[in-house]
């Protein structure tokens, strides 16, 4: 079966789906290929039935106020909450309101601002700690930022880009970057927009494994598998925007979900090797009732008041260190966390990522272990490391690649156009919007080139 179109997409995630629906508005023959029965990718919601929110696998927040996902949120009057509630801390068996993220975030700020400017060599994040803050005084700052870098960049601070982390800083200010929000209803409702949107006029092929891209001006072939039923697939168009993660993009060629350009584009292979493909461990515990809030006796009330305000809690000696619930929603979940170089030893060694949940949680309240299996009604899971469409969370910028990702996201002889988080040359890459604007950015290049 071969099928001839105007424009291929490849990858229905965010970007993918952002570049189908500008697409959608023009004569222009779209189809839209995906591996997985799903659209969303890095995008995965799940609607349990006994509870008023979704539950995400994949994105959860809302970082700032971007425009291209507050537009659609106003355009379908969806509920958005803030982020706000008290952050605790467990250590030493005690567990207390505290100011930790507060501490770092001003840490962080003098942190980077010794950053090497940009036109003097760029560093890793470890390196400009331990040039200008090596002193003992600045253990506990030193170690708290980066545990909340490798936590929240799913980076390692030895990789990490200084460069990268200024670019991103400054571009996050612009959007009210320390607010965050979420959708009660799920993430999945943006990409539910834009499939509503741009249904009927893009032919979307779910289960569709794209294993090749043959390519040259103006001409693409594309070879597929159908995930059901093994049988090949060719579509053949005039161009293509390929929207595939950077650990796909990374994958040896044999590999399960990989895919191989014919011939080679050696430039993209040079960019991308300057590129990071970060890992996390996410758990969501759903549990039967909020017992975190009656651990204490009724009297002592003012506690159980506080309690039930919290979002964020982090329990930096155990082996899952951050934790949050969905707060302001009083739901009985808690979502635990880690990533960068302590998410990729538990997943390379392979370790019983729920039991290292509950034991953490346990152990951060004080608490048996047994009161917290008693009071679990699901555990809700996905694991992207292992996940071959995915192939790890999201991108972060290795030393001196800052300019790295604009050559990734640079078309190749007007045919073959690149798109998705790790292709974001403004500072949000790593991010749902970010990954939104490479959609629009990729449809937009490929109309003003098709049209020369
Ligand atoms: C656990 C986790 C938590 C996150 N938290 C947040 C957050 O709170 N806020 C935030 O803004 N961002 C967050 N992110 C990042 C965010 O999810 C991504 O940046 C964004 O969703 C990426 O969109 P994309 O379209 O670039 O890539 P993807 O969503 O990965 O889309 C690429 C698509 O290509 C498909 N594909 C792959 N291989 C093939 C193939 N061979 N053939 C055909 N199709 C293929 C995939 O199935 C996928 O659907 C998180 C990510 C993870 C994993």
């Amino acid at each position: 079966m071969s099928d001839h179109t105007d424009v291929l997409i490849i990858g229905a995630g965010v970007a993918g789906l952002a570049a189908a629906w500008r697409l959608s508005t023009t004569d222009l023959k779209i189809c839209l290929l995906e591996a997985r029965d799903r659209i969303g990718g890095r995008i995965y919601t799940l609607h349990p039935p006994t509870l008023s929110t979704a539950i995400e696998l994949g994105a959860e927040f809302i970082h700032g106020r971007p425009p291209e996902l507050f537009e659609i949120i106003g355009h379908m009057g969806l509920a958005v909450a803030e982020t706000g509630g008290e952050r605790w801390c467990a250590r030493n068996g005690n567990l207390a309101p505290c100011r930790e993220i507060e501490r770092v975030e001003l840490d962080l700020d003098q942190i980077l601002s010794r950053a090497p400017g940009p036109d003097a060599p760029d560093i890793s994040f470890q390196q400009l700690l331990d040039s200008y803050f090596a002193d003992e005084r600045f253990a506990g700052a030193r170690a708290a930022a980066i545990r909340y870098i490798e936590g929240y960049h799913a980076a390692r601070a030895d990789r990490l880009s200084v460069q990268a982390l200024v670019h991103g800083e400054r571009a996050s200010d612009l959007i009210d970057g320390h607010r965050s929000f979420r959708l009660p209803a799920g993430y999945d409702a943006i990409a539910n927009y834009f499939r509503t949107a741009f249904n009927g006029s893009v032919d979307l092929r779910l289960n569709t494994i794209v294993k090749t891209i043959e390519w040259q001006a103006g001409q693409v072939r594309v070879t597929a598998q159908n995930a059901l039923d093994a049988t090949p697939q060719v579509f053949r168009a005039r161009a293509a925007i390929i929207t595939l993660p950077l650990g796909v993009l990374k994958a040896q060629p044999e590999s399960p979900g990989a895919v191989r350009f014919i011939p080679e584009i050696p430039e993209k292979r040079a960019a991308m090797s300057k590129i990071e493909v970060g890992q996390v461990i996410r758990v969501n515990l759903h549990f039967r009732h909020r017992w975190w809030t009656s651990l204490r006796s009724t009297d002592d009330g003012r506690w159980a008041a506080r309690i039930d305000r919290m979002s964020f809690l982090f329990a930096r000696e155990e082996k899952l260190p951050t934790w949050w619930t969905q707060y302001p929603a009083q739901t009985p979940v808690m979502i635990g966390w880690h990533g960068g170089r302590g998410a990729e030893i538990l997943l390379a060694e392979d370790c019983p990522i729920t039991d290292l949940a509950i034991d953490s949680l346990a152990h951060a309240f004080n608490v048996e272990r047994c009161l917290i299996e008693d009071q679990i009604e699901a555990i809700y899971r996905h694991d992207w490391h292992a996940d071959p469409f995915a192939r790890g969370s999201y991108s972060y910028i290795g030393v001196g690649g800052l300019s790295a990702l604009t050559e990734l996201a640079r078309p190749v002889a007007n045919t073959l156009f690149f798109a998705g988080e790790a292709t974001n040359t403004e500072g949000h890459e790593a991010t749902v919007h970010g990954a939104v604007q490479t959609g629009l950015r990729a449809a937009r290049d490929l109309l003003e080139r098709l049209s020369n």
